[in-house]
């Protein structure tokens, strides 16, 4: 819904999928979890690859909804640059959950094995 929020602004933005795979150095386990030396802090990249997409100032005003504590719909009325940094700090909640929904158990299994033998650490 945030995501929705800062497409008003920004079109061009990617969708959640594609910036979750912005914010990963490869497709490991570890990168998904936030394990990964080298990816586990995604806000310098994908604040980057925000910015690079947008003119704006980031004075404009954004709305989206959001889930409160009470699973109550509400909105949010607020900057766009806090968007931004807001959908920025997700992100990395975001790759989790998407990661851990999509792949079967057994598969993380695989992965994980995977992950021991090809993933360098550099
Ligand atoms: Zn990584």
């Amino acid at each position: 819904m945030l995501l929705e929020g800062v497409k008003k602004r920004q079109e061009n933005l990617l969708g959640s999928e594609n910036l979750i795979k912005e914010s990963v150095c490869g497709e490991f386990l570890d990168c998904y979890l936030g394990d990964c030396e080298s990816c586990s802090n995604t806000e310098p990249r994908t604040a980057r690859k925000l910015m690079s997409l947008t003119e704006e100032s980031g004075d404009e005003e954004v709305s989206y909804y959001y889930w409160s504590r009470e699973y109550k719909k509400e909105k949010l009325q607020t900057t766009f640059a806090d968007a931004k940094a807001q959908l920025v700090k997700q992100l990395a909640a975001m790759k989790r959950h998407s990661f851990l929904a999509n792949v079967q158990l057994r598969q993380i299994r695989a992965a994980k094995e995977n992950v021991a033998n090809t993933h360098a650490v550099m």
